[in-house]
């Protein structure tokens, strides 16, 4: 299924895209509660919005051995996870607002994990059957202040730093899905989940071993080899095998 949350008028809704169609759920497709209506709407009347609000974004460093390479970092021993904020959400088709405080703004894209359950020091089978499903993101950096800082918080957090869509997507394998992200329709990054160094389910299990995370939380799993800079004016499209496509424009 591709879980969608979408504006129609002043309203927010949760639906189902089917085809060309969105069923309108009565609610959030996260709680279980959640029925399907009877109403349903074209998708190309509504605008979606990033398919989650969640209570946080955790995110993983250097989870791709080829992008750490490029980089010049060593692959570290244990995961290395940071925080989004939640403001730092996009929706699909939304704007990318480039900082002014900033010279070097760069694309990352993400296969993304959307937490269904509670899971505090869950094992490795306990978190792959507690998530919802996965999204496509794209971890916006200020990679010029990431080196400036030597921690990541700035240049990770700015407004708008965090696409996330066009859906989420149950039933999927995540070890095995092209990763893919296009700069003015130029290929730039080209790749497969199956080189995450740390697999999801390992990935999520070892979150819940530092920090509870809740039905709704994201965790975005890293990025692989092909990073750059974007720049205003620019379109800059994640797609993901079995999710979609996410389109952003980069404005100052
Ligand atoms: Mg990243």
């Amino acid at each position: 299924m591709h879980y969608v949350r979408f504006r129609r008028g002043q309203n927010v809704h949760f639906g189902i895209l089917d085809g060309d169609i969105i069923k309108i759920l009565s609610g959030s497709f996260l709680d279980p509660a959640s029925k399907l209506t009877e109403a349903e709407v074209p998708a190309n009347q509504v605008a979606l919005l990033a398919p989650v609000i969640p209570g946080k974004i955790v995110c993983v460093g250097l989870n791709y051995s080829k992008h750490a390479a490029e980089l010049a970092h060593t692959v570290p021993e244990d995961p290395v996870i940071f925080l989004k904020p939640v403001t730092s959400l996009a929706d699909p088709a939304g704007e990318i607002v480039y900082p002014a405080m900033s010279q070097r703004v760069d694309y990352e894209a993400e296969l993304v994990a959307v937490i269904g359950k509670t899971l505090k020091n869950a094992s490795e089978a306990e978190a792959g059957a507690g998530i919802f499903g996965y999204t496509c993101g794209n971890d916006v950096t200020a990679r010029d202040l990431q080196t400036k800082d030597g921690q990541w918080t700035r240049a990770k957090s700015f407004d708008t730093f965090c696409p996330l869509g066009p859906a989420v997507v149950t039933d999927l394998d995540p070890r095995n899905l092209q990763i893919r992200l296009w700069l003015n329709g130029s290929l730039k990054q080209d790749s497969n989940t199956r080189y995450l160094i740390t697999p999801v389910a390992k990935l999520v299990s070892y979150i819940s071993q530092i920090m509870t995370l809740n039905p709704g939380d994201v965790v975005m799993t890293g990025t692989p080899e092909g990073v750059g800079p974007m720049e205003p004016g620019d379109e800059v499209a994640v797609a993901i095998q079995g999710i979609g496509r996410l389109i952003n424009r980069v404005v100052r």
